[in-house]
């Protein structure tokens, strides 16, 4: 069953269009990593979902409701945090879970104790007091602690110190397999340990999306010693970064196939002498698409 799924998203602020068309689905159980760089269009599509805007056209559906039609029934089942997520400043952190302890059928009073000793958060503190870190902490257990069927992050660890990042990440990886995920980061990193899947927006358009596994198979580093020196003069457009030092190039093949590639270098490059590949992290697949989209002119 799909949790979300985005079909051909627009969304327009004045004359300037933040997603142009942009589709994706994410099935149950999967946690789905939307990366992408600044700008690409992350909080917007997450905030069309979550129907804090309205798309100009297209459809999104979350939990099989229509996002325009988001109710308070569906938002029982969504547990949601983004940075920009206003907690009423004056509240204690205690008056504040309390607060919300209503409003969730399935709180549960354990899991709150768990999550406040995990997080170390101080019950007694004004949230107007609190750090980033802390503030970031409360809202991720307000959102876990009813065990929502949809857990939505928007930029959960940006601004985090590593033991505070490293005991959000333990957390949410405990629970991953219990609810479906959606994220938006640029910690990719830590993204590399959680997410099923990787969707990679690119002025507002998914540029791909597919599993953590696909991905890391298809792209690697290629270094090609030839036998002489000679440059290809065109090479497929699947090769990307390729650069040429004496008799060696290097270039990051997108769509990777033990099988053919030494054929299909043969074919671009001629004699060659010997060919070794390095698979590549989700961080050096982001900047490599990152780059290749600057050079084609994919950024505004
Ligand atoms: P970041 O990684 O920097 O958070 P993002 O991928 O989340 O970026 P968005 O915040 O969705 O990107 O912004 C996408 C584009 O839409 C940007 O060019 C941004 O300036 C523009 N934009 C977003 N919200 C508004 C708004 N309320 N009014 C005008 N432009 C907006």
């Amino acid at each position: 069953m799909e949790i979300i799924e985005a079909s051909n998203l627009w969304k327009k602020f004045g004359r300037h269009a933040a997603l142009r068309g942009l589709s994706f689905t994410v099935a149950e159980g999967n946690a789905f990593a939307l990366i992408g760089a600044n700008g690409a269009g992350k909080t917007t599509a997450i905030k069309i979902l979550m129907n804090i805007i309205e798309p100009t056209r297209g459809t999104a559906r979350v939990l099989g409701v229509d996002s325009p039609r988001v109710s308070p029934q569906e938002l029982a089942q969504i547990g949601y945090v983004s940075e920009s997520q206003d907690p009423p400043e004056g509240l204690t952190v205690a008056e504040y879970i309390a607060y919300l302890r209503p409003f969730y059928e399935k709180w549960d009073r354990d899991y709150e104790g768990q999550l406040l000793k995990t997080f170390r958060l101080p019950l007694k503190r004004k949230i107007s007091a609190l750090s980033h870190g802390m503030r970031m902490k409360l809202l991720l257990l307000c959102a876990l602690v009813f065990r929502p069927k949809l857990l939505v992050l928007d930029e959960p660890f940006s601004g985090l110190d590593p033991l505070v990042r490293d005991e959000v990440l333990e957390e949410l990886a405990r629970q991953a397999g219990e609810m479906t995920v959606l994220l938006s980061s640029h910690e990719l990193s830590e993204i590399e340990g959680l997410a099923t899947h990787v969707g990679f927006l690119e002025s507002g358009q998914m540029r791909f999306a597919e599993s953590m596994g696909e991905l890391m198979s298809r792209f690697r580093k290629v270094r090609v010693t030839l036998e002489g020196a000679t440059v290809p003069a065109a090479v497929p457009d699947d090769w990307l970064q390729m650069t040429a030092s004496g008799n060696v190039l290097e270039f990051v093949a997108t769509r990777y196939q033990e099988q053919e590639l030494g054929a299909r270098i043969g074919a671009v490059c001629g004699v060659v002498r010997r060919v070794d590949t390095e698979p590549m992290g989700l961080r050096s697949i982001f900047t490599t698409m990152a780059r290749s989209a600057i050079e084609q002119g994919g950024e505004e």
